[in-house]
């Protein structure tokens, strides 16, 4: 493809958008229990413009942008107080969860590197259910990841374990608040504690729990403190791109205090250009995301997300009663928020998936991991909730469709090819064939997805990996 020789018109342009956006999930309707974080049209509209308003600024530099710095200052503000801060907390504005993270654990490699320089690769401390995003960034930044199990009945990290983990070249302690898998909140309390008995950094992800949490806590949940106020905590991501309904491009990562954020930050006056200071990732950044986030909280208002909130724990109580009362379905963990994890012994999660599909609704798979089986996930939305009758319903329905389903032939067959293998061995060619057994065929995706689940989900991980980096190598070919 090549750029047009003439430019199309402002009608071409935006139909042929349009045209490309049919295939898409129809999310505004609510139907879509993953990725999406929906308010009603009104707010979002409002959002979308303050987002325009900005879009051109750039945050690359705050003192030609005042009006950017001060929307950052804001809007961390905000989020610090919301996380019960005191006036040393400080924090900045990021693009997402993702970049929050690789910063705490930036941070903590440089805190490290400064006071502990012997400590050649420092260790994080990940119980299985923290985000990849931990991986992630350990990946990017050098650091050593420790994995350690959580109760399975619970899911929440066993602190007794973390502690047996912590070796010389720990740096780190991570919880989550809440998970994203199962929804759960670890023992802060207990694990903060256990890094301040070992001089270590401790991070609470609240990416996803963090800003919705506070207000279930008010509607009488009860919601263990992972905030501020629990001693030990040093730093602390929070999404708004998630609960808070900002548009997405925006998360907060916050600090104890500022000798410890200075670590977070980059300077280089060592090239030929302008001198470069970077409190993020990032460098050319627009404003939009920043003055999207400040519209979301500044129109929808601690009121208005009360009330959202009341919505969604009504919405969530609803369906983990009809869960837990399905003879053939069960919830991983507790539910204690919005988020819920539920699995079956006695039909294929993938088939149901797939089902449920056929009657438009996205609900998402998660492979079986260290003690949680393969799983279905949902993220319970505002819209959504009106929905909820007809969602049980169907989910009742396409239970008793998938038990009808034949499962695992092709993935016992795809072990077997693939056993003895080591991943690093493994050939683009070798995966070609797999994917195209499974029905991959190109970049198209089949209809139904239950067989390769089902295969990505009996692989060791290391294979699992591969094949998805080689799914995703093929993907992402440009037209001719
Ligand atoms: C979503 C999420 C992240 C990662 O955030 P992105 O915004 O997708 O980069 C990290 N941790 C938790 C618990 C999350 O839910």
């Amino acid at each position: 493809m090549r750029i047009p020789t003439t430019g199309l018109s402002r009608e071409q342009v935006f139909e042929t958008l349009a045209s490309y956006k049919k295939q898409d999930m129809p999310w505004k309707e609510g139907r879509t229990w993953a990725y999406l974080y929906v308010t009603e049209r009104e707010t979002e509209s409002v959002i979308k413009q303050a987002y325009m308003e900005f879009l051109s600024e750039n945050a690359l530099d705050p003192t030609v942008f005042p009006s950017l710095l001060r929307l950052e200052n804001e809007v961390v503000s905000m989020a610090a107080r919301h996380l019960q801060g005191d006036s040393e907390v400080v924090g900045n504005f990021t693009s997402g969860g993702t970049e929050s993270i690789i910063l705490a654990l930036k941070t903590a490699r440089d805190y490290f590197r400064h006071h502990h320089p012997h400590i050649q690769r420092g260790e994080v401390i990940l119980p299985v259910t923290a985000h990849a995003a931990f991986h992630k960034g350990c990946d990017y930044l050098g650091l050593k990841k420790v994995l350690v199990d959580v109760d399975p009945v619970t899911f929440r990290a066993i602190p007794e374990r973390m502690k047996e983990a912590i070796t010389p070249n720990t740096i780190m302690l991570v919880g989550s608040a809440i998970s994203y898998a199962h929804g759960c909140v670890d023992p802060i309390r207990e694990i903060a504690a256990l890094a301040l008995e070992h001089g270590l950094l401790c991070h609470v992800d609240g990416c996803m729990g963090g800003f919705l949490l506070p207000y279930f806590r008010r509607l009488g949940e009860p919601v263990e403190d992972f905030e501020f106020n629990v001693p030990g905590v040093t730093s602390i991501s929070m999404d708004l791109h998630k609960y808070a309904f900002a548009a997405k491009g925006a998360s907060v990562i916050l600090h104890r205090n500022k000798a410890l954020r200075r670590f977070q930050f980059w300077a280089c006056a060592n090239w030929t250009g302008y001198t470069m200071v970077n409190p993020t990732v990032q460098s050319t950044k627009s404003g939009g995301p920043l003055a999207g986030a400040w519209a979301a909280l500044n129109f929808i208002g601690d009121a208005g997300y009360l009330d959202m909130a009341r919505v969604m724990l009504e919405a969530t109580r609803k369906i983990a009663d009809y869960i837990d009362s399905h003879p053939d379905l069960y919830i991983l963990g507790k539910r204690e928020m919005n988020l819920l994890a539920f699995t079956s012994d006695t039909v294929n999660v993938f088939h149901i998936i797939d089902e449920m599909k056929q009657k438009a609704w996205y609900i998402q798979p998660q492979l079986g991991f260290r003690g949680s089986k393969e799983n279905i996930h949902l993220s319970i939305n505002p819209v959504s909730a009106p929905l909820v009758e007809d969602f049980l319903r169907d989910l009742g329905e396409c239970v008793e469709r998938a038990k009808a389903l034949p499962s695992g032939e092709l993935a016992t067959g795809i072990r077997g090819f693939l056993e003895g293998i080591n991943p690093a061995d493994l050939t683009d060619e070798m995966l070609g064939t797999l994917l195209s057994t499974a029905g991959v065929a190109g970049h198209q995706l089949p209809e139904r997805m239950a067989e390769i689940n089902e295969i990505l989900n009996s692989l060791p991980t290391e294979l699992a990996e591969q094949v998805l980096i080689s799914f995703l190598n093929n993907l992402y070919v440009q037209p001719e």
